[in-house]
C-alpha cells in the first residue's frame, strides 16, 4: 500500500487493490502481493515459522484498526464498488468488539501479535472462538457484579472470515479433532475455522489468527457447550475439554492449511496438549504405525527431549489458580490411553499423585521457559527449583500504537526528535532533549488535559445514564454519585487516580480503602479534592473477587461523606480495552497494589507509562524495572526478599494493614506534588521521563525481539537487524 505508485491510483482502484483471495476465501485490507508473502514462509518446506497458541486473544477494533484508519484517510464512505463495498461497510459500521478475551493474558497475546505483524515475523496464531465470548458485566450497588451472557457475531465483525471448503465453497472448511472415551473409542469434535487478519499499521504485513469454532451440530453437545464461554469453570471436565479443544486442534489445522511451523509458542500452558501430538509424531516416525504398543518409557522420554526443541513456553503467574491440573480420571474420558501414558511420565504432580499437572509438563518439555518480568523469574525459580536453570525472563510489553491516545500520538508526530516512533518505539530513548523542551511539555500537557476531559465526560455521562436506567430497570446504579442531582459530579481539574484490573484476591483492589478514616483524614486535612476511578471484572466463579467489587462500592458513600464531598470514588462497569485506553490516558496517576510478589508482570501500568502517566505501585512485577527513583512515579509497600516470600492468597497472608499504611504515608506527597504550583512542573517532568525511560522498553516490539532469539529460526537480514536493535536496548535477563 505504501508504494509510490499509489499516489497515482484513484480511490476506487486503491480499494480494489486491498482485496486478496486464496482457495479458502476473499479478504480485505492488504494487497494480493502482501497476502501471498505472508503465507509463503508459513508453507515453506524448511518450516522456519512459529505457531503461537493462546486460550484468548484480545484485539478490539475500537482501540486499533489500521484498515478503518486507511478508509477514513481515503475519505471512503459507503456504497462504491460492489467488489469492495461489503468489506468497506463492515469496517466502517460493523461491531468493534471481539469479546474473545478475559483480561491481561489475552490482551498481551493481541498486543504481541500486532508487534509481530509490524516486525514481519513468520508467525500464525491459533486460539478458540467462543460463541458467547467472556461475559458482560452489569453492576448493581447492592448485588455487586452481575455477569451476563453475550452474543456476538463473528460474520459481521470486520477482519474475520469463515474459511470455505476449497472444492465446495458453499461449505465451510472444517477439521475433525479426535477425542476419546474411556474405552479409547474416538469421539470426534468438529470445528470451523475463522481467519482473522491482524494487519499492521502500514498495511504491508499481517498475522493470520485462526480461531477454532466447535459450535457445529456435528460436534457432541459437551464439546459444543465448551465452545460457548471463555474460561467456563462450571466443571473440571468443562475446563479440561476447553484445553484439549485448543491443544488437539493444532495438528488438524496444520494439515488442512499446509502449515509447516517447526516451533510452537505456548502463551501459558493451556495449549499443552500440542506437545502430546509432537511426541506421538516423533514416535510414529521412529517406531512405525504400532508405536503405541512398541514404545518403552525410554522411547517416550527421548521423544519428549526431541519435541522440547520445538516448544517455547511463557509462564504468566505464580498464582495457583492460573495453572491447570486435572484428575487423571477426567482426562481418561477425553484422551487416548497412550496420551495418558505420556502424561503419566511428563505431567506428574508430586503433591497430588491422582492428578496431571499441565504446568509441570510445559516446564519439562521446552527449549525455553520464560517468565514475564525479572522479579517473576526469581519467583518462578523458587516455585520450580528443579527447573531453575532454564527459567529466564522476557519482561512483558504493550503495543504502543494501541495504547497511546490519539491526542498524545499527534504531539509525538509533531516533534522531529521522535520521527519514526510509530515503527520504532525505541526512538524515545534517543530523545532525552525533550525533557528540557518547554514547548514539548506544553503540548504534552494540552493533550493530557484533552484525554482527562474525555475520561471525565465519559464518567459524568455514565453517571447520568445510570440514574435514568434506575427508573427503567431493576438495577440500582453502581455509583452513589448517580443519586446526587449534580449534572457533572466529576471535574477534570481534580487529581484523578485510576485503578482497573481483574478483581482477584491478590490484586487487593480495596487496599487503599482499608482504613477509610485515615484516607479521608488525608484528603480533608490537605483540602485537595480527589477522584478515584475504578473498573474491572471478577471471573463469574470467583466469589472472593466479586466480594472485592462489593467492598469498593460500599466505600463510596462513606468516603464521600467523611471528606465533605472532596473524595469521589467511581466504579465503571464493563471494563474492556476501550475503557482501559480512556483510563490509562486520562488519569493523573495509575495505582497498582497487589500482594508482592504475586503480580508476575502487570501491563496496565505500562499502558499508563506509554501515555506519560506516572505509576503509584507496590514494588512488584514490571514496576521493579520501570521505577526510577524520583523520575517515573512512586513506590509503596513492603519489599521483602523473594526467597522469604509467601505465595499464598490466604486472607491472613495478604498484609493489608501494613501496605495500606505505607500508601497513606505516601499519598499526601503525591497530592502536594500535583496541586502545589511550585511542584507542578516536577510532576510534568515525571510524565516526560516515563516517555523517555519506559516507552523504549515496555513495548511489545522489544519483547517480540527477545522472543525471536528464543525461536532460533533464521530470519531475513533486514528483519533480523531490526530485532537486534530492539534487543540491544534491554536485557530482561540481566540480573
Ligand atoms: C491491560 C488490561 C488488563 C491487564 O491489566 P493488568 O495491569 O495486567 O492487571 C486487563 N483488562 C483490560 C481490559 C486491559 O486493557
Amino acid at each position: 500500500m505504501t508504494s509510490s505508485n499509489d499516489l497515482f491510483l484513484d480511490k476506487d482502484e486503491t480499494l480494489r487493490r486491498m482485496v486478496a483471495t486464496d482457495s479458502f476465501g476473499t479478504y480485505f485490507g492488504v494487497t494480493q502481493k502482501v497476502f501471498d508473502q505472508v503465507w509463503k514462509p508459513l508453507h515453506s518446506p524448511q518450516g522456519n515459522s512459529i505457531i503461537y497458541i493462546s486460550m484468548e486473544i484480545g484485539a478490539d477494533l475500537d482501540v486499533f484498526n489500521p484498515v478503518a484508519d486507511k478508509l477514513r484517510e481515503l475519505g471512503v464512505s459507503d456504497g462504491a464498488d460492489p467488489a469492495v463495498s461489503p468489506f468497506v461497510h463492515k469496517y466502517l459500521f460493523g461491531p468493534q468488539k471481539i469479546p474473545n478475551y478475559g483480561g491481561g493474558l489475552g490482551i498481551l497475546a493481541g498486543d504481541t501479535l500486532k508487534s509481530v505483524a509490524s516486525c514481519k515475523l513468520p508467525v500464525l496464531a491459533i486460539s478458540l472462538l467462543y460463541k458467547k465470548g467472556y461475559f458482560t458485566q452489569l453492576v448493581d450497588s447492592r448485588l455487586g457484579q452481575i455477569s451476563c451472557s453475550q452474543e456476538w457475531h463473528p460474520a459481521e465483525t470486520p477482519g474475520l472470515y469463515l474459511l470455505r471448503h476449497p472444492r465446495n465453497p458453499e461449505l465451510p472448511l472444517t477439521i475433525e479433532v479426535p477425542f476419546f472415551d474411556e474405552a479409547d473409542c474416538v469421539v470426534s469434535g468438529y470445528a470451523r475455522l475463522w481467519l482473522q487478519l491482524e494487519i499492521n499499521e502500514s498495511l504491508d504485513h499481517f498475522v493470520p489468527k485462526i480461531l477454532l469454532d466447535y459450535s457445529l451440530p456435528e460436534s457432541p453437545s459437551w464439546i459444543r457447550e465448551a465452545s460457548n464461554h471463555l474460561y467456563d469453570a462450571s466443571s473440571e471436565k468443562m475446563k479440561a475439554t476447553q484445553r484439549r479443544m485448543l491443544g488437539a486442534g493444532i495438528a488438524p489445522v496444520m494439515d488442512v492449511l499446509g502449515l509447516t511451523a517447526k516451533v510452537f509458542h505456548l502463551n501459558e500452558q493451556h495449549g499443552v496438549v500440542v506437545i502430546l501430538h509432537v511426541i506421538a509424531e516423533i514416535l510414529l516416525n521412529r517406531l512405525g504405525l504400532d508405536y503405541q504398543s512398541r514404545a518403552t518409557d525410554q522411547d517416550i522420554l527421548a521423544a519428549a527431549d526431541e519435541a522440547a526443541q520445538r516448544i517455547v513456553y511463557t509462564i504468566h503467574t505464580p498464582v495457583k489458580a492460573g495453572h491447570d491440573r486435572f484428575e487423571k480420571s477426567i482426562y481418561a474420558g477425553l484422551s487416548h490411553s497412550f496420551c495418558q501414558r505420556i502424561l503419566a511420565l511428563l505431567a506428574r504432580d508430586d503433591e497430588h499423585p491422582s492428578m496431571f499437572n499441565f504446568t509441570a509438563m510445559a516446564m519439562r518439555v521446552n527449549r525455553a521457559t520464560n517468565s514475564v518480568s525479572r522479579l517473576h523469574k526469581l519467583v518462578t525459580r523458587k516455585q520450580f527449583p528443579q527447573f531453575a536453570d532454564k527459567i529466564s525472563a522476557i519482561t512483558n510489553g504493550v503495543h504502543h500504537l494501541t495504547w497511546i491516545s490519539p491526542a498524545k500520538a499527534a504531539v509525538f508526530d509533531a516533534f522531529p526528535e521522535l520521527k519514526g516512533w510509530r515503527q520504532d518505539p525505541s526512538i524515545f530513548a534517543e530523545a532525552r532533549t525533550l525533557a528540557a523542551n518547554k514547548r514539548f511539555a506544553t503540548y504534552f500537557l494540552q493533550a493530557w488535559t484533552e484525554d482527562t476531559g474525555k475520561l471525565i465526560d465519559f464518567i459524568n455521562r455514565m453517571l447520568a445514564e445510570h440514574r435514568i436506567q434506575a427508573q427503567m430497570t431493576w438495577i440500582d446504579p453502581p455509583n452513589f454519585l448517580s443519586h446526587l442531582s449534580d449534572d457533572a459530579p466529576l471535574s477534570p481539574e481534580v487529581f484523578t487516580l485510576g485503578f482497573a484490573r481483574r478483581f482477584s484476591t491478590y490484586k487487593r483492589a480495596d487496599l487503599i480503602f482499608d482504613d477509610i478514616d485515615t484516607l479521608a483524614g488525608i484528603v480533608t486535612e490537605l483540602g485537595h479534592p480527589v477522584n478515584f476511578v475504578y473498573a474491572g471484572k471478577a471471573h463469574p466463579a470467583d466469589e472472593p473477587g466479586k466480594h472485592l467489587i462489593r467492598l469498593v462500592l460500599a466505600s463510596q458513600q462513606e468516603l464521600y461523606e467523611k471528606t465533605g464531598g472532596l473524595a469521589k470514588l467511581v466504579f465503571i462497569p464493563g471494563y474492556d480495552m476501550a475503557i482501559a485506553k480512556l483510563m490509562v490516558a486520562g488519569v493523573h496517576a495509575w495505582l497498582n497494589c497487589p500482594k508482592r510478589p504475586l503480580e508476575a508482570s502487570g501491563t496496565s501500568g505500562m499502558k499508563a507509562a506509554m501515555n506519560g502517566v506516572p505509576n503509584v505501585s507496590i514494588m512488584d512485577g514490571w514496576w521493579i524495572e520501570g521505577y526510577h527513583e524520583g523520575q517515573t512515579g512512586w513506590k509503596f509497600g513492603h519489599e521483602d526478599p523473594i526467597d522469604q516470600a509467601n505465595l499464598s492468597e490466604d486472607p491472613n497472608t495478604l498484609r493489608y494493614a501494613e501496605d495500606a499504611k505505607s500508601f497513606y504515608e505516601l499519598f499526601p506527597k503525591i497530592l502536594k506534588s500535583f496541586y502545589e504550583p511550585k511542584e507542578r512542573s516536577n510532576y510534568l517532568d515525571k510524565c516526560i521521563m516515563n516517555l523517555i525511560l519506559n516507552i523504549p522498553i515496555f513495548n511489545t516490539h522489544r519483547m517480540v525481539a527477545e522472543y525471536a532469539e528464543n525461536y532460533n529460526l533464521p530470519l531475513p537480514a533486514a528483519i533480523a537487524n531490526r530485532m537486534k536493535k530492539f534487543r540491544s536496548l534491554y536485557r530482561s535477563n540481566a540480573e
